[in-house]
């Protein structure tokens, strides 16, 4: 089966597609032709992933899911969430926005945190989306070299090394974004065509 996956970020291509296996052939927007900025304007992560199933599949006539993930740290009342691609400002920049969540989190004590995704599906005129949460808490500096965003900053809860040090597979089986592709594969395994 034949799905694009609305994103420009290739390690994100990659990690869903070592989740999904050879059952799926998953299409970048390269592939289909969209070289354009994709719609992201809401104040949610729910209204910017299924913005962006919705552009492609109007404009391209795909079938296709989009995520849209954000890191929401209890000390900071959720921040950034859904704002946490562009947390430090344009042009969106990962060593800003760790610099800036670490100094908002500098003498916090209180340091929990969770990524949550959000995976909007447009499917043969379906629209269902799916949801991965990590829990964990933010360190006070960067550990790891790995991953990309945040993860050098954020341990997740049970492991004593951040999403940066782990290998990609050790991430894709706790991380926020593996669990909402699990809960797409396995929708779209049981699904009758
Ligand atoms: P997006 O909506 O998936 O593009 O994610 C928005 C922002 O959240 C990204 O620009 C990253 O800063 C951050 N982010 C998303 N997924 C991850 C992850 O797996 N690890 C670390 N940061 C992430």
């Amino acid at each position: 089966m034949k799905i694009c996956f609305a994103t420009n970020n290739a390690k994100k291509i990659e990690e869903v597609k070592a989740a999904l296996g050879s059952d799926f052939e998953i299409v970048s927007l390269q592939q289909i032709g969209c070289h354009e900025e994709l719609p992201e304007t809401g104040d949610t992560l729910e209204h910017n992933a299924f913005q962006k199933a919705r552009f492609v599949k109007d404009h391209y006539g795909v079938d296709c899911f989009a995520d849209d993930t954000g890191l929401e740290v209890a000390a900071l009342d959720g921040a950034p969430g859904v704002y946490s691609g562009r947390f430090a400002g344009e042009p969106r920049s990962d060593e800003r926005n760790i610099s800036l969540l670490l100094e908002k989190m500098a003498g916090k004590a209180e340091r929990t945190a969770r990524f949550r995704t959000v995976i909007a599906l447009i499917l043969d005129g379906q629209e269902i989306s799916f949801e991965g949460i990590a829990e964990g808490e933010i360190l006070a500096q960067k550990v790891g070299h790995g991953g990309f965003g945040y993860d050098p900053i954020f341990r997740p809860t049970g492991f004593d090394k951040t999403f940066a040090e782990l290998s990609l597979a050790e991430k894709n089986d706790i991380s926020h974004r593996g669990k909402a592709v699990n809960a797409l594969i396995s929708f779209l395994r049981h699904r009758k065509f």
